[in-house]
């Protein structure tokens, strides 16, 4: 028998099975998981290549942290984005950076990422088990040293009418995204049933609805080097004497058939929740020509209409837009698209100017769990000692991954997240 204090790690994706490796070397590790193979999702990060963190310091992984970055200060610090470039090395994985310090495998296989991580729990004798769907967390109370107050800890975990004891239990379930990975939002569930707070999980990185029906039409249309802005509108009613700048950024977006996609617009979408909540009007501005000026931006549109001159209005644009774009932007001018160019006024030119550098669209909501790349609340950090991970009223109960309530934007980020606070979460007790 092992005199190794028992660990169970409910969870194989990249926060679990984190925990796991760091946890071997102080506790006998079974690590839980209801899928058939370890890191379903992770799979499918990055579109199939694993974008597994950003070769960026603490500063910046902060930054780019949206919901608590502060409760991330110390799970960052001891296990930060060179240290897993650094694990996985050793691990035997070879690595890349790409733009924005995106760091792939050299393979641009996620299995590879997946792979290193198998071989790693393999080496450390860590005992993995497959189909175990975890139905419940056991916890016992016993007397607080004060007499009257009653402390909980964690005996173990159930799976169906299976009981594993452990002193230690790592719950990484992950969030509620793409549900058909395995994330289904079993430890959000039990942490409330336990009496922790969860913040309400919602969608975040995900598409956005567009209230204008046109988007349909130029779907699968992307946009690159476009600069986006979402505000909300000044108005009477609200008491906004000018517009609010919500977000803005600069890159590419697609057109999809219900509104719009692609890397702005998922980083936008973490920023949108509050605002939805409280039924706000909020508008999305795309300035198709960031580069110009409204005064250089007329003096190329002068020059392409003397190019076309003898053309018809439709027919004078190819050069400055992207094809499907054209018929649409016409029409929200409101000039006559049989118009020769050579009849075009200086006020439409001025219209035409204002919509290529103000395309504004209306925002609906967004789009739901199926299409998200990661979950927006979870566990409260309140509840969670930020250091260990663990429970502030339960002994033994740690968190990691997507289930505590911290959401990063895309680059690395929630991959990095979920390793530094896998990492944190397999220490020894302290
Ligand atoms: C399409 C897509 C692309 C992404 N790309 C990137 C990217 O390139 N870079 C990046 O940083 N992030 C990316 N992400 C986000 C990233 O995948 C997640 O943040 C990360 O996987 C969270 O890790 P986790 O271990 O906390 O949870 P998960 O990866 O969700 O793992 C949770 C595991 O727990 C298991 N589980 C759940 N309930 C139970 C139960 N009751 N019993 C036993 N096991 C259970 C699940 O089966 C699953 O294996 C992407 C996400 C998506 C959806």
């Amino acid at each position: 028998m092992s005199m190794m204090k028992k660990m169970i790690v409910v969870g194989g994706g990249p926060a679990g099975m984190m925990a796991a490796i760091q946890a071997s070397q102080f506790y006998d590790v079974t690590l839980l998981e209801k899928n058939e193979k370890l890191g379903k999702k992770l799979f499918i990060t990055g579109k199939g290549r694993c974008n597994l963190t950003n070769e960026c310091d603490i500063d910046t992984y902060l930054k780019h942290t949206v919901s608590n970055p502060k409760f991330m200060y110390s799970a960052i610090h001891a296990f930060n984005c060179q240290d897993t470039i650094e694990t996985f090395r050793r691990m035997g994985l070879k690595v890349k950076t790409e733009r924005g310090n995106r760091v792939f495998p050299a393979s641009d296989h996620s299995s590879d990422v997946i792979g290193a991580l198998v071989r790693e729990l393999e080496k450390r004798h860590v005992d993995v088990q497959f189909h175990r769907t975890v139905t419940d967390i056991c916890t016992e109370e016993y007397p607080g040293n004060d007499g009257t107050s009653y402390l909980k800890q964690v005996t173990g975990v159930k799976c169906k009418n299976e009981f594993f004891p452990a002193d230690v239990v790592v719950l990484a379930t992950g969030g509620l995204s793409y549900p058909s990975t395995g994330s289904t939002g079993d430890g959000l569930r039990w942490a409330e049933k336990l009496g922790l707070a969860v913040v309400p999980p919602e969608p975040a990185l995900v598409p956005i609805n567009i209230k204008e029906d046109f988007c349909k039409r130029m779907m699968g249309l992307s946009l690159r080097n476009v600069n986006v802005r979402f505000l909300l509108p000044k108005s009477e009613s609200s008491g906004r004497k000018k517009d609010k700048i919500i977000y803005e950024d600069f890159g590419e977006m697609i057109f999809t058939h219900f509104g719009v996609s692609g890397p702005v617009i998922l980083s936008a979408s973490s920023y949108l929740h509050k605002y939805l909540k409280e039924d706000e009007e909020i508008r999305l501005e795309i300035d198709l020509k960031p580069a110009l000026t409204e005064q250089q931006l007329d003096e190329r549109l002068r020059k392409d209409f003397e190019k076309y001159s003898n053309k018809q209005f439709q027919n004078s644009l190819n050069d400055l837009l992207p094809r499907m774009m054209i018929p649409i932007l016409i029409e929200r001018t409101g000039i006559e698209s049989y118009k020769r160019v050579n009849e075009i006024r200086h006020e439409e030119r001025m219209k035409i100017i204002k919509y290529m550098k103000c395309f504004s669209l209306h925002v609906a909501g967004l789009r739901g769990f199926d299409e998200a790349i990661i979950t927006k609340g979870g566990v409260a950090v309140k509840e969670i000692n930020p250091k260990t991970m663990e429970a502030k009223k339960i002994k033994g109960l740690r968190f990691a991954g997507e289930m505590i309530d911290v959401d990063t934007l895309t680059g690395g980020f929630n991959l990095q997240t979920a390793w530094s606070t896998g990492y944190a979460a397999g220490q020894d007790e302290q």
